[in-house]
């Protein structure tokens, strides 16, 4: 990433990895197809890091999210804080 791009993701926004508990049936497929990002809890359910996406964590988040059958996990884009 230059520091053009990075300084504006960092100035812009982040992105960060969403479960919606209730829709979320907790089989786990998410977790297989990005470990990095996704643990699982003793019952089956994502234990997400919380840490916002960097760019190389994207397409794998992407993976994750389009293949759960329960369109319970998402990207939030959070704008900047304003200071
Ligand atoms: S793939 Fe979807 S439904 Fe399955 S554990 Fe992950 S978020 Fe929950």
């Amino acid at each position: 990433m230059n520091g053009a791009k990075a300084q504006g993701r960092a100035a812009g926004h982040s992105r960060l990895l969403r479960v919606d508990p209730v829709a979320c049936d907790g089989i786990g497929m998410c977790a297989h197809l990005a470990p990095h990002l996704i643990e699982v809890d003793p019952w089956g359910y994502p234990v997400l890091t919380g840490h916002p996406l960097e760019d190389a964590d994207a397409r794998r988040a992407t993976i994750a999210l389009t293949a759960c059958p329960r369109s319970a996990i998402f990207i939030e884009d959070r704008p900047a804080k304003i200071v």
